[in-house]
């Protein structure tokens, strides 16, 4: 399975090992990384990883079980990064997030804010640039995410209901 944040690799060589802990030491190096990894967690549904990557005071304003659920409620088809910035003033990561929501294609793109809390990166929130419905999916329709590069599907063409629909 191929990294649903759209690196290219595999998800076992480049997410995975983040949001799993597996190894438990290997931490992401990068603000890009977290951010990538975070988009990937909400890909394979993984609430967890997205809430403990939280700045520790964004916790609180986050339930898990909200997390999980707007995970699970998505098909999140494709991320792609426009800008990415590390210096003393600001660490952020602009990226616009595609994914289908109650039959529903959706565009989100938002500049995030990062940094570190004891060492280890974490998120405290995002500006939203834009936020629309882009298009109504219908079942028999060919998968929208072969109209997106960084997909992490495997883009053969199918309709939605066989693909990332499924
Ligand atoms: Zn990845
Ligand atoms: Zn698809």
């Amino acid at each position: 399975m191929l990294c649903p944040c759209g690196s290219s690799a595999l998800f076992t060589n480049c997410c995975q090992p983040f949001i799993c802990k597996n190894p438990p030491a290997k931490q992401v190096t990068t603000a890009e990384q977290l951010m990538r990894s975070r988009f990937s967690a909400y890909a394979v549904k993984n609430g967890q990883y997205i809430y403990d990557t939280y700045a520790a005071a964004q916790q609180v304003n986050n339930s898990l079980t909200d997390i999980q659920s707007w995970a699970e409620e998505c098909i999140w088809i494709a991320l792609v990064i426009h800008n990415v910035v590390n210096d003393i003033t600001e660490n952020t990561v602009e990226f616009t997030a595609y994914y289908i929501v109650d039959n529903t294609l959706c565009e989100l793109r938002e500049k995030s804010n990062f940094a570190r809390e004891q060492g280890q990166w974490r998120y405290i929130d995002g500006k939203i640039k834009l936020h629309n419905e882009l298009s109504t999916i219908n079942r028999n329709e060919i998968c929208p995410c072969n109209d997106y590069p960084t997909a992490w599907s495997a883009k053969k063409g199918k309709k939605f209901k066989h693909c990332c629909g499924k």
